[in-house]
């Protein structure tokens, strides 16, 4: 389809797209992918200076998936899978970044992006049915469709503690060490969280740090990875068995190659359980949790794997009082696993102290370090490991405007809400990858993205078969998905901690369970969306 110019009564040329598409991570790049395979005109605006979102983003040391990367790629291509090699069973971030780079070029994807530029604002007008779109650089573009692919964890969020400006040495946040990375070598350094982040950058600054210091809140669980090089027997093995593989993920909640043990965790007796346990332990990764079907379900065999990993803490850290400032109380899971390579081992090192917030709170930062309540820890560099406003900070970000020029922000006041976390009501031809109320943040998000774009992709397809200008959630439809999704929340221990899961990590946010829990029901509910023809929207 031919780019539409026109002149507006001022006399300036205005684009009119098929679609603007904001954010270059996994989710972004396949709307654009797809829409141009469909014909259709496309521009993507990206913040960051290359592809890869998450991993363009977030390249600090340590920095490797959390799930199996042959699951954590895309399947649309056969060709593609079959000819990337990805070297680790977890590989790290210069693999990722490398990856999505490849997918850029190998589509040729890169004339369409325009880099170092955000979107500021979008606003419908109602009365040419055209999303406009304006950048920090001024350009307003005018769009059909407007695809928000911002991702659900890229807006970072820094504590509030007096006198963090007045430091002196390097403040970086792990989700901005691409712009602000800090070189730790021979370095005072304090990490503050104990999050995925935090697991995983710590032991690795440990490795050239002169002193780290690892300020935590609350003790996390992790599980190791089991990380490992792939040799080439297993590579081939593996890409033999590919579309098996992405079936097995795709059959699963997570959309993960996970083995679900649907067994109850006290229906086995207590030594089989610890050996089920360890097993899993040894594999390595998120399957952990999934060792006994009610892990999730019920406290009490929550509890059983919980404890297993505070023995497993006891028998790896040398210090045992160390070994009891490690030890979580909360749930297991119910925030998100971390999973890590040495994160429990580090804390043997002669120059790993561990700060316990609990009994030890900051004070505040000065010039030279960070203030606690037992005295000054003098420091070169702060890393702050601290999270993200997840799921709306990078959306809300955006001055998004729907009908009548109602603005997002206010709609989502006391929490987002969508339908099939893909639409909002309110807002026509406006769409979210990985957003609230997708299975976003519990199941793979390549798998996820590719999922939501299909639908994304088919839905603009089919209303222009039929002639229509205009598709939008309605809102019965949506009030019912919300309360689908707290159903499913409740029957969990996920609404239980205070994780970015609920947005419980950002001050002041409204506390809601932002996530589907069940990637092919979800899947289920798009499709019957999709084969009633959209009977479920306002299309018009
Ligand atoms: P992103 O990759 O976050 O990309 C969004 C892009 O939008 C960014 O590049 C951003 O710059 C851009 N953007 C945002 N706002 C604007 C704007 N207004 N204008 C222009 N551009 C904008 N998930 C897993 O399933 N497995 C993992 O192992 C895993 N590991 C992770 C590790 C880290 C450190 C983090 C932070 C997250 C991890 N995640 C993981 C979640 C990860 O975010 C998703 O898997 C996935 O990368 C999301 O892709 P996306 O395209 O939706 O968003
Ligand atoms: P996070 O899970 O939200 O962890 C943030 C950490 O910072 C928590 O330990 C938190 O403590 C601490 N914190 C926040 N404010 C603090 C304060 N004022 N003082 C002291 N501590 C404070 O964020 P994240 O670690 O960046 O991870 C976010 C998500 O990204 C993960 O859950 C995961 O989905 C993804 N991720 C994945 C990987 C991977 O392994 N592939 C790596 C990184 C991130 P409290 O718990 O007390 O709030």
């Amino acid at each position: 389809m031919l780019q539409k110019r026109e002149k507006t009564i001022a006399g300036d040329e205005r684009q009119t797209l098929d679609a603007v598409v904001v954010g270059a991570g996994a989710g972004g790049l396949y709307a654009l992918l797809r829409l141009k395979r469909e014909g259709r005109t496309v521009r993507l605006f990206e913040a960051g200076s290359e592809v890869g979102g998450t991993w363009y983003w977030n390249n600090y040391p340590g920095a490797r998936v959390d799930v199996p990367s042959l699951e954590y790629s895309y399947s649309f291509d056969r060709a593609l899978q079959q000819e990337w090699v990805w070297p680790e069973r977890y590989s790290a971030q210069p693999q990722l970044q490398a990856y999505f780079s490849h997918v850029a070029d190998r589509y040729g994807l890169r004339d369409q992006i325009t880099f170092e530029t955000k979107v500021v604002s979008a606003e419908f007008d109602e009365s040419r049915s055209l999303w406009k779109v304006r950048t920090d650089g001024g350009e307003v573009v005018w769009a059909r469709f407007f695809i928000v692919a911002t991702g659900p964890l890229s807006e970072p969020i820094f504590p509030k503690i007096e006198g963090m400006s007045t430091f002196k040495g390097t403040s970086v946040h792990t989700g901005r060490w691409k712009t602000d990375g800090a070189d730790v070598a021979h370095k005072r350094v304090g990490v503050i969280g104990t999050g995925s982040s935090g697991a995983q950058i710590a032991p690795e600054l440990a490795k050239t740090a002169r002193k780290l210091h690892l300020l935590q809140r609350t003790p996390a669980y992790s599980v190791p990875s089991q990380n490992k090089v792939l040799d080439a027997q297993e590579i081939a093995h593996l890409k033999s068995n590919y579309d098996a593989i992405r079936e097995h993920a795709r059959a699963n909640r997570s959309a993960l190659g996970i083995d679900v043990n649907d067994v109850g965790a006290f229906e086995v007796s207590e030594d089989e359980r610890q050996r089920i346990f360890e097993e899993r332990w040894q594999y390595g990764g998120l399957g952990f949790t999934a060792a006994f079907g009610d892990l999730y379900l019920d406290v009490d065999a929550n509890k059983t794997a919980a404890d297993f990993v505070r023995q497993k803490i006891r028998e790896i850290v040398e210090d045992a009082d160390v070994a009891d400032r490690l030890m979580p109380d909360t749930l297991i899971g119910a925030k998100r696993l971390c999973v890590d390579n040495g994160y429990f081992q580090m804390f043997n090192r002669d120059n790993v102290e561990l700060v316990d917030l609990r009994e030890n709170p900051v004070l505040e930062i000065d010039e030279t370090g960070i203030v606690t309540a037992q005295g000054h820890i003098d420091l070169d560099v702060i890393v702050y490991a601290t999270g993200f406003d997840a799921f709306t900070g990078s959306i809300l970000k955006i001055d998004i405007r729907g009908r009548g020029g109602k603005e997002l922000k206010a709609v989502w006041d006391s929490g987002p809400r969508t339908y099939l976390g893909l639409c909002v009501a309110g807002f026509p031809n406006m769409f979210i990858v990985n957003g609230p109320g997708s299975p976003a943040g519990l199941a793979n998000m390549v798998t996820l993205a590719e999922t939501e774009v299909d639908w994304i992709v088919d839905c603009i397809q089919s209303i222009d078969r039929q002639g229509k200008s205009e598709i939008e959630a309605i809102q019965e439809k949506q009030d019912c998905w919300g309360r689908t999704l707290n159903e499913m929340a409740e029957q969990t221990i996920y609404p239980l901690a205070n994780s970015w899961y609920v947005g419980a990590n950002v001050p002041g946010k409204p506390r809601n369970f932002m996530s589907h829990l069940d990637y092919p029901e979800y899947v289920r509910s798009c499709r019957a969306s999709a084969e009633s023809g959209y009977a479920d929207f306002r299309v018009e």
